[in-house]
């Protein structure tokens, strides 16, 4: 089966644990206005590649992998969105005995969510914001999407990390954070970590070359160390949730190394 990569990265230590090859799906159906890779929303663009092609790439590193505990990472554009492709190449990968992480924003292609689910590894799920009217104004869709992802992501098994961009003037303050927080309290008990990752502008170029207005051209890049002191605020009140893990189960908790 084909699919359309944007871009791959080798090496990679940002998306997810250990050493990790990350491709890049083409396409997404969200249109966030602080979204670096514009590029890459468009799905009949990319690179077209075989999913064999992307096992047989990926085994080139499984040292590394093995050495790191690291692995592969789907990310996007978004990598629901190209669903089928998504689960062939996962299962090209697990039957290679590699870690498979996928970096979703809950969108895409809803027929394939259960069986991505069930091959994932790792979910590194990216939450946008917490106010369906902001959202629609900041993301361009409903947030319902993101519940609809978040009831499935209760039978998930796997490790979980949740990220947020933290853009000045939409979320840098306590109540925001507070907020996104009750959205996904009800997987706490799931999640290993939540990262704060501050907007910067190093996408603006981008616009500019595909003749796109850029929304946030007038926005200050969000400052890393009050990013970092939110982050640590968030994960303080994740903790309390790590003794109510399912079953028991006591999953480390980890500090953002960012
Ligand atoms: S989900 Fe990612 S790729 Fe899609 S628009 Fe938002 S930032 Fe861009």
């Amino acid at each position: 089966m084909l699919g359309r990569i944007h871009s791959i990265e080798t090496m990679g230590m940002l998306d997810g644990p250990g050493i990790r090859t990350i491709f890049f799906l083409q396409g997404c159906p969200l249109q966030c206005i602080y979204c670096h890779n514009p590029d890459s929303q468009k799905c009949d663009r990319g690179q077209q590649m075989t999913s064999s092609e992307i096992v047989a790439m990926s085994l080139k590193y499984k040292e590394y992998y093995d050495t790191s505990g690291g692995g592969v990472t789907f990310s996007g554009g978004e990598p629901l969105v190209q669903g089928p492709f998504l689960i062939e190449a996962m299962k090209g990968l697990k039957a290679s005995e590699i870690h498979v992480a996928i970096d979703t924003s809950g969108y895409g292609h809803a027929g394939s969510f259960d069986q991505v689910l069930a091959l994932a590894d790792m979910i590194l799920l990216d939450i946008k914001h917490f106010d369906e009217q902001v959202h629609q104004q900041m993301i361009g869709v409903s947030i319902k999407g993101l519940d609809i992802f978040l009831e499935k992501l209760k039978q998930f098994k796997g490790r979980l990390w949740v990220r947020h961009v933290m853009v000045p003037g939409y979320t840098d303050d306590t109540y925001s954070v507070d907020q996104l927080f009750e959205r996904i309290k009800p997987i706490a008990h799931r999640i290993e970590k939540i990262e704060i990752l501050p907007f910067h502008q190093l996408g603006i170029d981008k616009y500019k070359d595909l003749g796109l207005q850029y929304k946030l051209r007038e926005t200050s890049e969000m400052n890393p160390d009050i990013a970092k002191e939110f982050e640590i605020y968030i994960n303080q009140k994740l903790k309390g949730y790590i003794t109510k893990r399912v079953g028991g189960e006591q999953l480390p908790f980890v500090a953002s190394s960012k």
